[in-house]
């Protein structure tokens, strides 16, 4: 038997009770007030270490029990604290669940987010994707391109020769070729609405259509993979591109990074993209070595170019940070930008060899 005090859940009225468990039913009686209810019935509030305990009734009745006797009570009787409740008061328990919600976490950012944004990629609606592509293309018209200087009749030649090439896998995928004058040096890169960019700067540099047409392969890769749709989910969140769905497109999009020119895809899919190219071509009986080549000399070319940079007396000690935000950076301070395919596409050796190896495999 311990002491409690009854509150009637109507006035304010303390009525000093003795309450007694037993065989799962609390009763208690006091002078004005005798009541029995059995246990399961009770809202029993968690166990704190200077409060007193409430027994909450259906009807709103209440009982304030501050012997520490009520613990053992209970427990005789059956009742135990909810899992929650127990975790809590064991500090190994509690140490346990935190760093397991840390894993969690870092797991969910890690693999859910890539496979959320994956599966979102496949179920979005066609006209998303060619909303979310007008969009970025505006944008990297507005800010990087220029109309390609390429003579009409190269840029017809081009087109059609690609057109002309057996795509792999016996699936076709759409896509629309266009050229553009970049400032940005040679580049290539492909939008989730189907374009694939070219710079002129890239064709120039190639001087060899195998290069041209096997890069262009690369980037047919990114699109049969959605890539670029998948890569943007990952960066910018599902609600982001939720967003486009009922709010006003172009005011997300001005949200969104830049990032397409600068778009770091992980190394799986340049991998995929590569793979793409490397079957596209060997069925077109194109070799691979002048893509890497090309690759080559975009490599010269690009430390050749900060070379000057660093002996122009510009400040090229954050190169990296050029890498990872060149959006950012612009305006700020006209350096000369070096976005290429190259930094867009960390391009090693293993890569080259890669492809190379490929000519010799046939
Ligand atoms: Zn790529």
């Amino acid at each position: 038997m311990i002491d409690a005090i009854y509150f009637d859940g109507i006035s304010a009225r303390r009525h000093p009770v003795t309450l007694m468990l037993h065989k799962g039913v609390a009763a208690f009686h006091g002078e004005e007030v005798r009541r029995s209810i059995k246990l399961s019935r009770l809202d029993i509030s968690e166990r704190l270490a200077h409060a007193p305990r409430l027994l909450r009734m259906p009807d709103g009745a209440c009982l304030e029990v501050n012997d520490p006797g009520l613990d053992r009570l209970l427990r005789a009787n059956g009742y135990r604290d909810p899992w929650v409740v127990r975790w809590q008061q064991n500090w190994p328990l509690s140490l346990f669940a935190l760093v397991s919600l840390l894993a969690a976490l870092i797991a969910g950012y890690q693999w859910g987010l890539p496979w959320a944004a994956d599966n979102f990629a496949q179920h979005l609606p066609a006209s998303i994707e060619k909303k979310i592509g007008e969009g970025q293309m505006t944008l990297i018209d507005e800010r990087y391109m220029q109309a390609s200087k390429l003579d009409p009749a190269e840029q017809v030649r081009l087109r059609r020769m690609f057109a002309k090439l057996q795509q792999p896998y016996g699936e076709k995928v759409d896509y629309r070729l266009e050229f553009r004058d970049s400032r940005i040096g040679p580049n290539a890169f492909a939008l989730p609405n189907g374009v694939i960019v070219m710079t002129d700067q890239l064709v120039q540099l190639a001087q060899d259509d195998r290069a041209v047409m096997a890069v262009l392969g690369h980037e047919l890769g990114h699109l049969h993979r959605r890539h670029s749709l998948r890569r943007l989910l990952q960066a910018a969140g599902v609600g982001v591109v939720m967003h486009m769905f009922i709010g006003d497109v172009s005011s997300a999009l001005a949200a969104l990074p830049t990032f397409l020119i600068d778009q770091k895809y992980s190394r799986d899919f340049e991998r995929e993209a590569d793979q793409y190219a490397i079957e596209m071509m060997q069925a077109n009986e194109v070799p691979l070595s002048p893509m890497a080549d090309l690759f080559v000399k975009m490599g010269e070319a690009r430390s050749a170019n900060r070379h000057a940079s660093a002996e122009a007396g510009e400040d090229d000690a954050d190169d990296e940070d050029e890498e990872e935000a060149p959006v950012n950076r612009r305006g700020s301070k006209q350096r000369n930008t070096w976005l290429d395919y190259m930094s867009s596409h960390p391009s090693d050796d293993e890569r080259i060899a890669r492809l190379k190896a490929a000519d010799d495999g046939k």
